[in-house]
């Protein structure tokens, strides 16, 4: 019985809201540590996506496997993707040292194992000066670092973000990007990342998924995506007319 890695296939998902397809037949083989993001306009379909790896919706047609086991089956609380949304909801009665530590608390882990852990995890937020704070005493950008570290506290395989920069401010996004991306390089887990802006998706990734209509228009590293969009539509979203 190995550990997860981290790769996920994903064949032919697709997702029906009554008639309505909101994704639509999507192939992507996604590698372990890789940095994916999933880029489109509203309503392409991005976050239905998310939620189907997440396992919070069901799949209408199509498999998705870890590893190349199949995990369509298997509930959200089994799969143990640690996950990153825009409100990110931390315990506002709990220390930034409890929140960061409640998913092994839930599991029931060693007090001893639990205090180490999350030393690492203030280490790599670099939030060690602020562990008995409560989260109403941080600024934006320090409780979107500490929902990261508990999101990545209990070690999952892959780590989902929906827009979760997406409430904090212009100034503010360009430097939580530089953290996020450092952060990725040092754990290596397998991040897929939801948003609408291009400039986030061009900066962080090592992969860009643009969606349309909940289909993929074009995947790509960053590089190819910016000099050699294959749609007008594509070029048209990352900021480029040919
Ligand atoms: P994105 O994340 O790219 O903005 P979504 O995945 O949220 O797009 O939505 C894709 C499409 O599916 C949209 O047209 C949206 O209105 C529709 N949709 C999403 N969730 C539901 C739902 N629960 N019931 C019906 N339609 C939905």
């Amino acid at each position: 019985d190995t550990a997860p890695t981290g790769s996920l296939q994903i064949r032919d998902v697709s997702k029906l809201f009554g008639s309505f397809k909101a994704v639509d037949g999507i192939n992507l083989e996604i590698q372990k540590g890789e940095f994916l993001t999933l880029l489109g306009p509203s309503g392409s379909g991005k976050t239905t996506l998310l939620m189907m790896i997440a396992g919070f919706l069901d799949i209408s047609h199509g498999d998705i496997a870890l590893d190349g086991s199949s995990i369509t089956n298997i509930p959200a609380e089994k799969r143990n993707f640690g996950m990153v949304f825009q409100g990110y909801a931390l315990f506002p009665h709990m220390s930034v040292r409890d929140n960061i530590g409640y998913a092994l608390s839930v599991r029931k882990r060693p007090a001893s194992e639990i205090r180490t852990r999350v030393d690492e995890m203030l280490e790599l937020v670099q939030l060690q000066d602020f562990a008995e704070r409560k989260p109403t005493q941080l600024s934006g950008g320090q409780q979107q670092r500490v929902a990261l570290a508990r999101a990545l506290c209990f070690a999952p395989p892959v780590l989902l973000l929906d827009e979760p920069l997406g409430a904090l401010d212009k100034k503010l996004r360009v430097e939580v990007q530089e953290q996020l991306k450092d952060i990725h390089k040092r754990v290596g887990t397998t991040f897929i990342y939801v948003t609408h802006d291009q400039e986030e998706a061009l900066s962080m990734s090592d992969r860009i998924v643009i969606m349309r209509d909940g289909a993929i228009e074009q995947v790509g590293t960053p590089t190819v995506l910016y000099e050699r969009p294959a749609t007008k539509f594509a070029a048209g979203f990352l900021g480029k007319s040919n």
